[in-house]
């Protein structure tokens, strides 16, 4: 069944007390540049550095208290897996989250700091999920997927409502792309409250599977390669039960974005706005600056995470060719 609007309500209900209200502010030389108001929404300022609290937060409250009691786990070693841990301390239980063990020391220490225990299996995704499914067989976990989950998207669409209260004009909306979780729940609260404002996925012209797989009409298999927007990296699932469909019936389109126009948003918000945003977060910054997208009328950028590697980001702001 499909997910409506009354969820993202209840999810709002559940959550609101244990997120941040993120900020909105104009950019200027965005705004000068495109003729028409282009507003940032700097939801890398959420609590563990991206949005992906919003779903794990609304997946753990809609958890009954034995279930919740029992434990969460999931096989992500970015930002889901930051956001659960915090989460699951908050709401005073336990989240395992499993990595294979060529998952780098700081990604393990990161996660461990917020108090998950880890669990190091194997030499790929593949053999951390394998442990996930292990965990929720033997230890009655409950497993909380980083987007393909009707309250993790109920969550995600939080993010939609409190952009839309705050600038109820926008012609268009660009976010982030990768599994859809947090496209298909920012689109159901655009659609619902706002039906002409067209909702935009962006994604990295290298390995964009959920843009592939909407072209093929159906899942196809895409190779993970190397980006700057890391955490955009991933496939939507084999058997996707829900970003698919939203976003073939909600999204209005998907842009890709190159290597070197991803670098120049990152640079682009830092000398800009001081801001310091991950290569996920950078795509819709990037879209305008490359001009793969023209704004029509006010125009809502999401920034999603700012959870880069520092020193990854101290070279790209260092290099000379400020475009
Ligand atoms: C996960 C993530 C995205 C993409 O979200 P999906 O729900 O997988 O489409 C975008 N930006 C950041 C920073 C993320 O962590």
């Amino acid at each position: 069944m499909g997910i409506a609007f009354v969820e993202l309500l209840a999810a709002r209900a559940r959550t609101s007390a244990h997120l941040r209200r993120t900020p909105l502010f104009e950019s200027p030389s965005l705004s000068a540049r495109s003729g028409h108001p282009v507003l940032l929404k700097a939801e890398h300022h959420q609590t563990t550095g991206s949005f992906k609290l919003r779903g794990a937060m609304s997946a753990l409250t809609a958890l009954d208290e034995k279930a919740r009691g029992r434990g969460v786990c999931a096989a992500s070693t970015g930002n889901h897996g930051r956001a659960l841990a915090h989460a699951a301390r908050a709401l005073g239980t336990r989240a395992a989250i499993c990595m294979s063990a060529l998952v780098p020391a700081n990604k393990r220490a990161a996660v461990k700091a917020l108090g998950a225990s880890i669990r190091i299996v194997g030499n790929s995704q593949d053999d951390a999920q394998a442990e996930v499914k292990k965990l929720v067989a033997e230890k009655g976990f409950c497993e909380i997927p980083p987007f393909d989950h009707r309250d993790v998207i109920a969550g995600q669409g939080t993010l939609g409502i409190e952009l839309l209260e705050e600038a109820p004009e926008l012609e268009a909306v660009l976010v982030p792309l990768s599994g859809g979780g947090l496209i298909a729940g920012v689109a159901l609260a655009v659609k619902t409250m706002s039906p002409a404002t067209r909702v935009i996925g962006v994604s990295m012209e290298r390995g964009a599977a959920m843009a592939l797989c909407q072209k093929a009409g159906r899942y196809v298999a895409v190779e993970e390669v190397e980006t700057l927007a890391d955490s955009l990296g991933g496939g939507i699932g084999a058997n996707n039960a829900h970003t698919f469909a939203m976003v073939r019936d909600l999204v209005d389109d998907i842009v890709l974005v190159d290597e070197a126009a991803i670098a120049q948003a990152i640079r682009f918000a830092y000398f800009a706005h001081g801001e310091v945003i991950e290569g996920a977060a950078a795509v819709p910054v990037a879209a305008l600056l490359a001009e793969k997208f023209t704004p029509r009328g006010p125009t809502a950028l999401l920034l999603t995470g700012k959870n880069i590697d520092m020193r990854t980001h101290l070279a790209l702001v260092s290099e000379t060719a400020h475009a």
